[in-house]
């Protein structure tokens, strides 16, 4: 089985001071946690004191972005190497955020996967459709578009390193959830598209999180699927109360 998997993507909030007292509140909340693999990806400035807080915990830190050059005059940006170097494990890619804001495209998605690899980062995949696109019948095609695009040309093995977060862009940060049944849908879709690239035996040990409004009341619906091995949290993961209760959420149904 799976292992779940519940990431919190902190995105542009905290403080160092507000870092510091989360993460201390989320180690006591979480100290009896051992079949769900936790994440935080608080922002760049505040890695460096997030890695010192976790580094004897069984919370695992993860960088919110990256670029794919290594070093360079490339004003602004993170390179796994430095990531690698903040102890970083995860790093989410093509958040729909970026896409949206930033005009991310799938190829870049794939190049900073291939620059996450490298470093020996697992790389933390966002797909998902827009409300325009779901309401057009579309949501299906366009998450097989991304999956097929953005993990183009990796081996079965670089894949097994693989998380992919399916996050509808109507259901994040709206408090409009997907139901768990479309989840699930969109979930076997991604699955069988994994498949059809890396084969069997490891499209089925990729763990696939759903994210859009998750909270600690929804969690349960959710978590429950046997399709959806975890979730990516974004406003709910910004209070220890909540993530926590998401956290133990998924630990009762490992
Ligand atoms: C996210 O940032 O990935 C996210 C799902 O946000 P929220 O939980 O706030 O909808």
């Amino acid at each position: 089985m799976r292992k779940k998997f519940i990431a919190g993507n902190w995105k542009m909030n905290t403080t160092r001071a507000e870092t510091l007292s989360l993460i201390q509140a989320l180690i006591q909340k979480t100290g009896t946690i051992d079949k769900t693999t936790i994440m935080v990806a608080p922002p760049f400035p505040n890695l460096e004191i997030a890695a010192g807080l976790v580094q004897n915990s069984k919370i695992r830190l993860g960088a919110q972005n990256l670029f794919w050059e290594e070093k360079g005059a490339y004003t602004g940006e993170v390179s796994a190497l430095m990531l690698q170097d903040l102890k970083c494990t995860y790093v989410i890619i093509g958040h729909s955020e970026r896409r949206q804001y930033f005009k991310e495209t799938d190829e870049e998605v794939n190049k900073k996967t291939a620059a996450a690899l490298k470093h020996g980062l697992f790389p933390v995949i966002c797909v998902g459709e827009t409300l325009e696109q779901r309401e057009k019948g579309d949501a299906l095609a366009i998450v097989e578009h991304q999956i097929r695009n953005g993990l183009a040309g990796f081996s079965s093995t670089q894949a097994s390193s693989f998380t992919i977060a399916y996050e509808p862009v109507w259901a994040i940060g709206t408090g409009r959830a997907a139901t768990p049944s479309d989840a699930v849908e969109v979930h076997g879709l991604i699955r069988s598209t994994l498949s059809t690239l890396f084969g069997t035996t490891v499209a089925e040990a990729i763990r696939i999180q759903y994210g859009g409004s998750v909270t600690s009341e929804n969690i349960q619906a959710f978590i429950s699927e046997p399709q959806i091995d975890g979730a990516l949290v974004g406003g709910a993961s910004l209070k220890a109360d909540s993530f926590a209760a998401i956290i133990h959420a998924a630990e009762a149904v490992s």
